[in-house]
């Protein structure tokens, strides 16, 4: 392949705009979540005219062209190989408005979503997403990914904040769809095509989110449970008595706990380690005068009716903070292993845990370590594997998978498939789904440049 086409876009995006060599090998992904970017250039366009611009001289000669967000998913969507083109939304971060009448913020791929949510707390909004990784993950890419995140339990997963977007198809057409309505049902809401897609149906350029009221009380525990039943007992009476401002329900097998905190790990330990089963409870609410002892209340049922068997509540913001570190320090975790992200019926989740540790003693040198987002019916299991055969990582994923199937699990409850989970996508979708995926992708992307073989694999039979 030439190198025509770099020229041409260089010639379109200006100086500085297309890096090649050592600037694209030393690309930075946070986290280790890819490994060396082997793109043949990275292009920063500034604009949706310029993304445009770019897309319509690669789509003339068939040059792929894969997105980057801030490149922290987990299912290397963003992987690269030397043909390739990597796009970078970086430079289009600019948060163009945050109306506080409407509640709505519209702002460009490229704006982080730490910065997201600073420029809405500013305006006195609350920006509905959250996840661990809100200092580098970005906007286009959290749609594109439809991420979901700690809050979901009470504002739902991106696609559920996202009134509008803009993107560019593959040949270079702009949709601007920057509906900024609650309700609008003016024909097909074509938006949804692009959340959750990945990348491989068009590029987000600009977005609209719906805000809403900053929460005036904050109140966060850390629980310790003897057992699963007892775990789902107190979701159960935490939604029954927080309804509206139960935002956080976070549970922690043992072996995630001990990772993170002292002896092993480096965070303090509020509750002592030991104990089978941790939980994180936040609610946040609207009325000082009763909120904190209503939390107060309901943590004394759950004392008394045995569900909970050790607790500390956090006083202060900075204690708040330390608890959530606990279950935002999943780096020890995902260390040496292999991470998965598996929906399932919440009160099933303890029993698959323990059928997948049955099913991994099979496999010498692996250990599950479990923890997520109970409330969202979302379980992230680490499988702790120093090595990484493939045929090793082969056995694992058949386990972890072939254990889900009599729970009627999905193998993606918020990771998205990218190429890593696309050889599974069947287990969680049908012919007739996967089909009209393909015949969708084929309609809108019919030279295959955007983001191919991610999702699914128009080259092959997936
Ligand atoms: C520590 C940590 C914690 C995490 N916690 C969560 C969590 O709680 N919940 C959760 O859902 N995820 C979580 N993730 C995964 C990840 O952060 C999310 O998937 C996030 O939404 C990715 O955003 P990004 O900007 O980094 O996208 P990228 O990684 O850059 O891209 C992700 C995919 O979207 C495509 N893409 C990116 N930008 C665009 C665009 N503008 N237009 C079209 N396609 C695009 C890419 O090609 C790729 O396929 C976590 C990751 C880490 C490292």
């Amino acid at each position: 392949m030439s190198s025509d086409i770099l020229a041409a876009i260089a010639a379109v995006l200006g100086d500085g705009r297309v890096v090649t060599g050592d600037a694209v090998a030393s690309h930075d992904f946070p986290w280790d979540t890819h490994d060396t970017c082997r793109a043949r250039a990275i292009v920063y366009p500034r604009s949706t005219a310029e993304v445009s611009r770019m897309l319509a001289l690669c789509n003339e000669r068939s040059q792929s062209v894969v997105p980057f967000g801030g490149t922290t998913g987990l299912v290397q969507g963003c992987a690269t190989t030397p043909d390739d083109i990597a796009l970078s939304l970086q430079h289009m971060s600019r948060v163009e408005e945050v109306d506080p009448d409407e509640q709505t913020m519209t702002a460009e791929a490229g704006v982080t979503m730490l910065e997201a949510q600073d420029a809405a707390a500013r305006a006195g909004l609350y920006f509905p997403v959250d996840i661990g990784a809100r200092s580098n993950c970005m906007l286009g890419g959290i749609v594109s990914t439809n991420a979901g995140g700690t809050k979901v339990i009470r504002y739902g997963m991106t696609r559920d904040s996202v009134l509008g977007l803009e993107a560019v198809l593959a040949d270079g057409t702009v949709l601007s769809s920057m509906n900024r309505y609650l309700k609008n049902n003016s024909g097909f809401d074509l938006k949804q095509l692009f959340i959750g897609s990945e990348g491989v149906l068009g590029v987000v350029t600009r977005v609209v989110f719906r805000l809403h009221a900053r929460r005036l009380t904050h109140n966060v525990a850390l629980l310790a449970c003897a057992d699963f039943p007892s775990v789902v007992a107190t979701l159960a009476t935490a939604q029954r008595h927080l309804p509206g401002s139960l935002t956080g329900f976070e549970v922690m097998w043992n072996r995630f706990y001990e990772r993170v905190v002292a002896p092993q790990g480096r965070l303090d330990a509020p509750l002592s380690p030991g104990q089978p089963l941790y939980v994180l409870l936040e609610a946040m609410g609207n009325y000082p005068a009763h909120d904190d002892d209503r939390f107060a209340a309901i943590l004394e049922t759950l004392f008394s009716e045995g569900a909970v068997t050790d607790g500390v509540v956090a006083k202060s913001d900075r204690e708040r903070e330390a608890l959530w570190a606990i279950r935002h320090e999943v780096e020890p975790v995902i260390e040496h292993s292999h991470n998965f992200d598996v929906s399932l019926r919440r009160a099933d989740a303890g029993d698959y845990v323990a059928a997948l540790d049955a099913a991994l003693a099979g496999i010498p040198g692996t250990e599950a370590v479990a923890f997520g987002h109970l409330g969202d019916n979302n379980l992230h299991v680490c499988v702790q594997m120093r090595d990484k055969a493939p045929v090793r990582v082969r056995a694992v994923e058949q386990a972890v998978y072939e254990t889900l199937g009599p729970y009627a699990g999905a193998i993606s409850a918020e990771h998205g498939i990218g190429l890593e989970k696309r050889p599974y996508l069947a287990l969680s979708r049908s012919p007739a789904e996967i089909e009209l995926m393909r015949r969708l992708k084929r309609m809108l992307d019919p030279n295959n440049i955007l983001n191919p073989g991610k999702v699914v694999d128009l080259a092959a039979e997936n």
